[in-house]
């Protein structure tokens, strides 16, 4: 039996609208509910990396904590490895660091010193692109390592926000816009 591809429509439809979480103001975008589903789940990942076959992509980078979820998914289709960027403090090994400005104060990504080979290509993978400053943060470490970014791939884009602005230099693609 065959199954249908989801549309992106269909899995905007099935990402849930959380109003104020964690904090009043924020519209947090829960997808819970599209993970749950084998459909939407299988079929946001072959849009994630879709025009990317095995072979293409070295290494998936996915960013703490959703980031990972759909990154080791596309890893494991692209017959890639996965490689985390994990938020500071939480990586055994030694690394490289890389801060960023958030809206009040500043935070803290990390990588593995040895997680990429220079030259690596590498398909940069997160739930959602808001203003930009963590996968720019990402790129940054990706590039310290002697990485080459061939895309960032988010299932959400908070358009309003501009976070593509400030990933120059490789194409950005998103699965659903707001
Ligand atoms: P930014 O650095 O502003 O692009 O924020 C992107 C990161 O924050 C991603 O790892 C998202 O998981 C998370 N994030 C930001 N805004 C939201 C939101 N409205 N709903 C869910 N996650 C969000």
């Amino acid at each position: 039996m065959t199954t249908q591809k989801p549309t992106a429509s269909e899995i905007e439809r099935a990402i849930r609208n959380v109003a104020d979480f964690p904090k009043p103001g924020i519209q947090f975008k829960d997808i819970t509910p599209v993970l749950a589903d084998a459909r939407l789940f299988n079929g946001c990942i072959d849009l994630l990396i879709d025009g990317f076959k095995p072979g293409d992509v070295d290494s998936v980078v996915g960013i703490d904590a959703r980031g990972f979820i759909f990154a080791a998914a596309a890893a494991v289709k692209l017959e890639a490895g996965f490689v985390p960027v994990r938020k500071k403090g939480k990586l055994p090994y030694q690394t490289h660091e890389q801060s960023y400005e958030l809206e009040y104060g500043s935070a803290t990504i990390a990588m593995h010193v040895d997680a990429l080979r220079p030259g690596s290509r590498v398909l940069l993978i997160d739930d959602l692109l808001a203003t930009g400053g963590t996968a720019a943060a990402a790129v940054a470490l990706v590039e310290k390592l002697g990485g080459k970014i061939l895309e960032s791939s988010f299932l959400i884009e908070l358009k309003f926000l501009e976070g593509r602005k400030r990933l120059p230099g490789h194409p950005v693609r998103s699965i659903v816009a707001y």
